[in-house]
């Protein structure tokens, strides 16, 4: 409320895009409309996104922003609507087929976004990137345009505590992969570095304590982490975790984190191999002795791995060898390297 006159700045009408439930459950979506309402803002509501939206959900969303004259987007909720309410800002302004969407280069500037997440691991209040399921190419495809930062998002960790154990694991281990992935990037630089650091000191301490009763100071680390990871990623892209990850989400329904976690140990043992050089530092920053204690600490926050078949394997690396991240990686990755790390990673059935 006290900063409502932000989203004043942004424009006149809001769409307001969020998921089904937890937006009214968990208060954000009552804040953000007291905030318009104070404001005068007129505003309809979107709230239709599913987990891991498509691009159907997206242009949905976008004739519902042509329909309420919106002339920005308020997103709330965790990335799915955060991503959502990005696509459908680029949409509402410009019409656009399917490929030329994932060009990133449109017409007309996309509606002014601000974002309120409510999941503290996506980070995508402070990234570029909108990341839509691709039945087409069976895999998630992303949006990366600078056109999409939100313009401001507000970030409130009470929102974050109605999230059962299994979302708040899930997506603090999707903040922990784009803190080691940005900071293992080829794009790394001194200062993606220095918030890749703060958000795995933060991690370190946090992880080992998702069990049980969480309380509000435990959250508000988690989402701090979550935002200096975005940042993280936003500067350094993110690499074959979430490249393998799409896969794991698209063909067997794995929630994001928890599919970027499941492979985060075999790739770093890969990196090992070759003698990364930034492994010891990424390790000190986590507060973890070596490689070994981490894939424990994975192990217990994961739990039991889904089964996959090595056919099933040998397709998800070969759909992942083409994604745009891979070639972040600190080391050249083989099509043969993904499915030894899915291998490692997977019960196989
Ligand atoms: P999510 O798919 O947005 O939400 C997962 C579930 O959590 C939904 O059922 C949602 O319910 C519920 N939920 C959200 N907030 C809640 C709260 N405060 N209390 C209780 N339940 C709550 O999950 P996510 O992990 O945050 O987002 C995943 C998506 O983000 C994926 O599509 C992934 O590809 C994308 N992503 C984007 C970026 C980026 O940079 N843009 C980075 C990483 C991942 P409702 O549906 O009712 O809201
Ligand atoms: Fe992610």
């Amino acid at each position: 409320m006290e900063h409502s006159a932000l989203l004043a700045r942004l424009g006149t009408k809001a769409l307001v895009v969020t998921g089904a439930h937890s937006a009214r459950a968990n208060g954000s979506l009552a804040d953000v409309e007291a905030a318009l309402r104070k404001e005068g803002i007129a505003y309809a509501i979107y709230d239709k996104v599913p987990p891991n939206p498509g691009i159907a959900d997206a242009r949905e969303g976008a004739a519902a922003a042509i329909e309420a004259h919106a002339d920005f987007v308020i997103g709330i909720g965790g990335g799915s609507p955060l991503d959502a309410a990005k696509a459908i800002a680029v949409l509402a302004r410009n019409q656009l087929d399917d490929e030329r969407l994932f060009q990133n280069a449109f017409p007309n500037a996309p509606l002014p976004i601000a974002a309120v997440p409510t999941t503290a691991g996506t980070g995508s209040e402070v990234t570029q990137y909108s990341i839509l399921t691709n039945a087409r190419l069976e895999t998630k495809t992303s949006i990366a345009s600078e056109s999409i930062f939100p313009k401001v998002a507000f970030l409130d960790a009470a929102y974050t505590a109605s999230l059962p154990l299994r979302v708040t694991v899930n997506t603090a281990v999707d903040a922990l992969s784009h803190a080691v992935e940005g900071f293992l990037s080829v794009k790394a630089t001194a200062f993606s570095d220095g918030m890749a650091i703060s958000a795995l000191n933060l991690l370190g301490a946090a992880l080992p304590k998702l069990s049980g009763d969480i309380g509000p100071e435990l959250r508000q680390s988690l989402l701090d982490a979550s935002s200096l990871a975005g940042m993280v990623i936003a500067q350094a892209g993110t690499t074959a975790g979430h490249a393998m990850g799409y896969s794991l989400t698209f063909f067997k329904d794995i929630d994001h984190g928890r599919a970027n976690g499941l492979t985060m140990a075999a790739y770093l043992e890969f990196l090992a191999d070759q003698n990364e050089p930034k492994l010891s530092r990424l390790l000190a920053a986590l507060g973890i002795p070596h490689l070994g204690a981490l894939k424990e600490l994975l192990d217990s926050l994961l739990g039991e791995r889904e089964g996959v078949s090595l056919a099933e394997i040998k397709k998800y690396a070969s759909i992942s060898i083409k994604a745009k991240n891979i070639g972040n990686a600190p080391k050249k990755m083989a099509e043969g390297d993904l499915v030894a790390i899915y291998r490692a990673s997977m019960k196989i059935v």
